[in-house]
Parts: C-alpha cells; sequence; structure tokens
C-alpha cells in the first residue's frame, strides 16, 4: 500500500489535537516541509523540520520530533514528543484550507515565503550587531580628528580600511561593548520572565550595564551588579576604549532603582548601544507593539542620558531597527517613529535633526557639506541624524560606512550606529570580508545576535542546559 510521506518543500495541511488548547490557539496551519529526517532506527521517529505558516512572522520556522501512532495513504497521526500534543497530517487541499485556513493564513501561503525567509531574517540579525561593531572600529582610529585631519593622514578618500587603534585593528570601543550589555540584560530579563514569570527589562538591563561598568573598573556605589554570566567572563570586554563620561558617571551614581538618569545628559552615549532593543522585539513581536519597543529603547538609553534627546533618541533607534528587520524602507521606518516620538516631551531637537537628515539626503548637497550641517554627533540626535542621513544616502554597505566615519566629529558612534541600520538593512552578504575577518570579538557578536533570536525558544531554564548560567535571570 501506498503511505503518507513528505516530501522536502512541499505544503502540507496540520492540525493539532489537544486538552491544552484554549481559543486562541492555531490549531490548523498549512505547513511547508524544509526537511525530513528518521530518528532512533526502528522506532517509527522522524525530525520534521517545517514552516509554520499560522504563526507570527519570526517564529514560524519548527522543529518536530514525532512518534508515528498511524500511517495510510492518506494521513499520518503522531505524537509530538516532548509535549502532550498529537498531530494530522493531510495533504493541503483547497477544501481543508477554506475550512480551516482564516483569511491571514491563506495569504501568508498566496505569498509563499518559503524556506529561507526565517534564515535571511536571522542573518539580519547578526548583520545588525557585525555592521555596527564593524563601523565602531572603523572609526575608533579616527573618533578624535577633524575630517582634514583624517584626510591629511589616509589620503582624499578618508579611512577605509582599520588602522591602529587600542592596540591594534579592528578593535571594537565602547559603543559595541555596551550594546553587547544592553543585548545581554534583555536576553537575562527574558530569562526571569520564563523561568520566574516576571516581566520587564530595567532592572536586567542596568545590572547589565553595572557589569559593562566594572569592566571598566569602576563601581556603582548604591548597588553592586552580580559578576556572572557568559558576556562577563569575555576578557576582550574588559578594556577601556574612551568611554563616554556620563556613562560612567551615571552608572556610578545609579540609585539601585531603574529609572530615568538625574543628569541633563544628551551625549550620543545612550542611543549608541540600544539596537539589540529593536532585535528583541522583532524576534516575539512581529509587526506590531511598536510602543513597547520605543519605550524600551528609551529606558535603556534613559538609565544614563536624563535629557528628553538623549533618551528619545533611543526610542527612535530601537524603532528603526525592528522596522527595518520587517523589510520597510528606511524612510517608512522613521515615519513610524516618528509618530511615538512626536507624543514625548521634549521630542523637538531630535524630531528637527532627523527632519533635516531626511531633507539634505534629497537634495544633492556633497556629503562631507551635508554632514557637517547635521552636527558633530557628540550629542544624541546629531549622531542619529547623521547615521540616518548616511544609511539613507548609501549605495552600499561600505559607501555608508566610510561616508559614516569620515567627518569632524564622533567616528565610532555614527559608524556603529550607521552600521546598526545597514546590517538589519541588507543581511550579512555585503559585509566585506576585510572589515570582518580582523574584527574583535566576532564569534561573541554573532553569538549574542543569535541568542536575541533563540530566545524565543527558551521556555524555562530547567529545560535549557546551561541557558541560565549564560544570562542568568536577575
Ligand atoms: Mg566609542
Amino acid at each position: 500500500m501506498k503511505r503518507f510521506t513528505f516530501e522536502p518543500r512541499c505544503w502540507y495541511a496540520m492540525e493539532l489535537i489537544s486538552s491544552e488548547f484554549g481559543p486562541n490557539i492555531r490549531r490548523f496551519s498549512p505547513i511547508q516541509v524544509y526537511s525530513v529526517t528518521p530518528v532512533g532506527g526502528g522506532k517509527r521517529r522522524l525530525e520534521l523540520s517545517f514552516y509554520h505558516a499560522a504563526y507570527p512572522a519570526g517564529v514560524r520556522d519548527k522543529l518536530y520530533t514525532l512518534q508515528t501512532i498511524e500511517r495510510t495513504e492518506h494521513f499520518l497521526l503522531a505524537l509530538v514528543v516532548g509535549t502532550e500534543r498529537i498531530a494530522l497530517f493531510m495533504e493541503l487541499t483547497d477544501d481543508w484550507k477554506m475550512k480551516h485556513a482564516p483569511e491571514t493564513v491563506t495569504s501568508t501561503v498566496q505569498s509563499m515565503p518559503g524556506p529561507g525567509s526565517e534564515a535571511k531574517l536571522k542573518d539580519k540579525y547578526t548583520a545588525c550587531l557585525l555592521g555596527g561593531a564593524i563601523g565602531d572600529a572603523l572609526g575608533a582610529a579616527v573618533e578624535f580628528m577633524s575630517r582634514a585631519e583624517i584626510l591629511n593622514r589616509f589620503g582624499p578618500e578618508g579611512i577605509t580600511d582599520y588602522a591602529p587603534a587600542y592596540g591594534g585593528k579592528g578593535k571594537i570601543t565602547d559603543d559595541t561593548q555596551m550594546t553587547l550589555f544592553s543585548a545581554e540584560g534583555l536576553l537575562r530579563g527574558r530569562m526571569r520572565g520564563v523561568s520566574k514569570g516576571i516581566a520587564g527589562f530595567d532592572h536586567t538591563v542596568a545590572n547589565a550595564y553595572l557589569r559593562w561598568l566594572a569592566t571598566q573598573g569602576h563601581e556603582c556605589r548604591a548597588v553592586t551588579a552580580e559578576k556572572d554570566g557568559w558576556l562577563f567572563q569575555q576578557p576582550e570586554l574588559h578594556s577601556q576604549r574612551a568611554p563616554g563620561m556620563t556613562c560612567l558617571s551615571a552608572l556610578r551614581d545609579y540609585p539601585g532603582v531603574p529609572e530615568t538618569a538625574g543628569n541633563d545628559s544628551k551625549g550620543c552615549g545612550g542611543v549608541m548601544r540600544v539596537a539589540p532593543v529593536g532585535l528583541y522585539w522583532r524576534t516575539f513581536n512581529g509587526n506590531s507593539g511598536l510602543e513597547r519597543v520605543f519605550e524600551d529603547g528609551c529606558m535603556c538609553a534613559g538609565l544614563t542620558h536624563g535629557h528628553p534627546s538623549g533618551y528619545l533618541t533611543g526610542g527612535v533607534l530601537a524603532v528603526l531597527i525592528f522596522e527595518l528587520l520587517n523589510d520597510k524602507t528606511l524612510l517608512d521606518a522613521l515615519g513610524a517613529a516618528k509618530i511615538l516620538l512626536v507624543a514625548e516631551r521634549g521630542h523637538e531637537e531630535t524630531l528637527a535633526a532627523l527632519d533635516k537628515a531626511v531633507e539634505l539626503s534629497q537634495s544633492g548637497t556633497p556629503h562631507h557639506i551635508a554632514i557637517q550641517e547635521l552636527g558633530e554627533g557628540w550629542v544624541a540626535e546629531e549622531a542619529l541624524a547623521i547615521s540616518v542621513y548616511c544609511a539613507l544616502v548609501a549605495e552600499s554597505f561600505e559607501q555608508g560606512i566610510v561616508l559614516a566615519v569620515n567627518h569632524d566629529g564622533d567616528s565610532d558612534s555614527t559608524g556603529a550606529i550607521t552600521g546598526n541600520m545597514l546590517g538589519a538593512m541588507l543581511g550579512t552578504g555585503v559585509i566585506p570580508q576585510r572589515w570582518l575577518e580582523p574584527l574583535e570579538l566576532r564569534e561573541v557578536i554573532e553569538a549574542v545576535a543569535s541568542d536575541l533570536w533563540t530566545c524565543q525558544e527558551w521556555h524555562s531554564f530547567m529545560d535549557n542546559d546551561g541557558l541560565w548560567e549564560r544570562y542568568p535571570g536577575y
């Protein structure tokens, strides 16, 4: 007798049967098979890797281990190993789609994102963090030089390859260090959520920044953060790379309760480190929840920067990253961010800087003059505006990064923010090898990007070998 089998790249109907489902669970879904692998010889078990069309974007790649119960010509009935669920797989017919697939699912199937769409998105996570680190490392050697000095030393194209800084080529600075600790704070918040049921990230992000402070040889006066977790153990992070004075002083004075810093600083040390907020929320929220993305971006920057331009820029950048991962254009992403920005007190400076960046990008002004008009980037709204300008006019990843570091101002920070955006837009395929290979902490950065993606699969630290030690939930 002919028996039901899975073929890679083919669509099937899946129905899940369980007593645990509430009314909102997606029990019926079209799936597209990526691969099917028999496991455990003779036990009628198989591993099915597939695209789950009824799940929100970002969490559609699934891997089930199935224990066959019954297989006929027309269906396969199997236990989903590790759960109480039974899955029924059948041919995906038009009748079935009419009956079971709601409109959204039907349109997903029609748009056929196909295998690889999740991999493409995950690649953009990696590119976002690597891009930021590359811009940071390229700018590191020229952070405190004027454009004239840069051209004088590196020639008419400016700096286009890593030059020695902080003891070598391709060394990252505080921008990337703090970005990694932002990610750590979010991931440890996630761990706290899945293991203790406590939502919110402000405590865990603040604690992560206190660990960064400790890597710089300083301690907070009021509280001591635990020096644990995987990131703190990376020896290369224990190095001073011109850390921002506001970050150091605000964290030394951190009162032990997360709140917007009591200073009036709007240095770019807040906005430069918030890209992981956009990545983290993209993992969970698909196309909705921009308010939360904005709010958490502001929170992360605001822990050290108390001026509205110091923290609202963090909210804007987090939304930009989130929307770029949704394949929005940068102009559309800016539109979405501005709606949230203008509702906040003290938004005027940031809004004006962003509008000026867009206007200049469409004006035909020579790039170096346009960037000069936007400022030097030591303050947050200028750093964000210069970065937005560079990402808007960039014809390639490489050109955008080179533009972002060859100016009078804070080259590593504008390089980092521009790299975050271009990475989220373009993926890793466009990053030149000559920048990628010597990059300090490349594996750590890639691992953190991957963790920001896979943390959607964390359900309890009990099931995840070693994850609690990697990201303790406090
Ligand atoms: Mg720096």
